[in-house]
C-alpha cells in the first residue's frame, strides 16, 4: 500500500524529461522539520492509502510511456509499496523518473531515474549525490551558495538543470534572463519550470 496525495497525467515541466508527457505519482509525507519554503505543503499530509494494483491500473490507463514519482519525499515509502510498485512499472516496459530532494537517502536497489532537487542549505552527501541521474537545482536571488554547492559535488554540467526561481508566471519570467547568463557562462542547462509558464499557479497539471 502506497500513501498518495495525487496522480494525473500531464506534461513534465522541469529538467531532462522536459517536454514529455508522463503520468505523474505524487506520494505523500516528507522528512521533518517541512522546509518553510515547500511549494507542495498539501502532499505532507498522510493521503490517501491505495494499493500498488489500483496504481498500476489507474497508470497503465493512460497509455504514456513515462511515469515520475514524486512527493513529499517518495522514497519514504519505498520499504512499503514503491519498490513494488517500481518493479510492476518497469516489468510493464515504463520508464520510471523520480523527483527527490535526497533528504530521505536513496534506497540501495532503485533502478529508475532520479533527478535530484537539492534544497537551500540542505545538500545531500556525496553517497546520495552520486546515485543522481541529474541534478535540478532551484536558482536563489543570490546565485553565490548554488553555484558553489553545485560545483562541489563535481557533477559535469550537462548533468545540471538549473531552475528558474518563482511559484508563479510572472516571477518566472522575472528571473529568466539573469539564469539564462548564469547557464550561458556555467555550461548549464537553463530550465524553465513549463507547467508554471503554461498554467501559472494551477495545481495538479
Ligand atoms: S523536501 Fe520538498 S516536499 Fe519535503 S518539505 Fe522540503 S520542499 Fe516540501
Amino acid at each position: 500500500m502506497l500513501f498518495v496525495h495525487e496522480l494525473f497525467h500531464s506534461i513534465q515541466g522541469e529538467g531532462p524529461f522536459s517536454g514529455r508527457p508522463a503520468v505523474f505519482l505524487r506520494l505523500s509525507g516528507c522528512v521533518t522539520p517541512y522546509c518553510s519554503f515547500c511549494d507542495t505543503k498539501e502532499a505532507l499530509e498522510k493521503g490517501k492509502e491505495v494499493s500498488e494494483e489500483k496504481i498500476l491500473e489507474e497508470i497503465l490507463s493512460y497509455k504514456t510511456a513515462l511515469v515520475v514519482i514524486t512527493g513529499g519525499e517518495p522514497f519514504l515509502q519505498w520499504e512499503t509499496g514503491l519498490q513494488a510498485l517500481e518493479s510492476r512499472l518497469m516489468d510493464e516496459g515504463l520508464e520510471v523518473q523520480y523527483e527527490s530532494s535526497g533528504r530521505a537517502g536513496i534506497p540501495e536497489n532503485v533502478l529508475g531515474k532520479i533527478v535530484l532537487s537539492p534544497k537551500p542549505g540542505q545538500w545531500p552527501p556525496p553517497e546520495i549525490l552520486k546515485r543522481a541521474f541529474a541534478l535540478k537545482p532551484l536558482m536563489e536571488k543570490n546565485p553565490e551558495p548554488v553555484l558553489k554547492a553545485i560545483q562541489a559535488t563535481g557533477f559535469p554540467p550537462e548533468k545540471v538543470w538549473l531552475m528558474a526561481l518563482g511559484a508563479s508566471r510572472e516571477e518566472q519570467l522575472q528571473h529568466m534572463p539573469a539564469l539564462w547568463e548564469i547557464c550561458r557562462k556555467y555550461g548549464y542547462h537553463f530550465c524553465p519550470r513549463l507547467h508554471i509558464l503554461v498554467h501559472d499557479r494551477k495545481k495538479g497539471v
